[in-house]
C-alpha cells in the first residue's frame, strides 16, 4: 500500500503509523453518568470491512498527521488530507 502524503508525495505505507479511526468522537463532559460513554470511547472500536477514514502519522517522514480514506479490505486509498485541515464540528472546537 502506498499513501500520498500532501507534503512528501507518494510514499510506502511502512513510513506511516496507523493511529485509528478518524470518526470516533470524544464525549462531551465528564459526569459520572457518562462513564459508559467514556468506556466506549477509550476501549471499544468498530472493525469495519470497507471504506473508512483513519488517522495515519507520517512517522518516517514529515511527522504530519493525516486522514486517509481507504478500503480496509482491498487497501485502496481514496484520498488523503492533512488532519489540521479537517473542519471540526462545533462541539469539537476548542474555546479560544
Ligand atoms: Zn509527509
Amino acid at each position: 500500500m502506498r499513501i500520498h502524503c500532501p507534503y512528501c508525495g507518494e510514499r510506502p505505507a511502512e513510513e506511516f503509523t496507523f493511529q485509528g479511526d478518524a470518526d470516533v468522537r470524544r464525549p462531551q463532559g465528564n459526569e459520572p453518568s457518562q462513564m459508559d460513554e467514556w468506556f466506549d470511547y477509550v476501549y471499544l472500536r468498530e472493525n469495519p470491512r470497507g471504506r473508512m477514514k483513519e488517522y495515519w502519522h507520517h512517522s518516517g517522514g514529515c511527522r504530519s498527521w493525516l486522514i486517509v480514506e481507504r478500503d480496509t479490505d482491498s487497501h485502496e486509498v481514496f484520498g488523503v488530507t492533512a488532519a489540521r485541515e479537517r473542519k471540526l464540528s462545533p462541539q469539537r472546537k476548542r474555546a479560544s
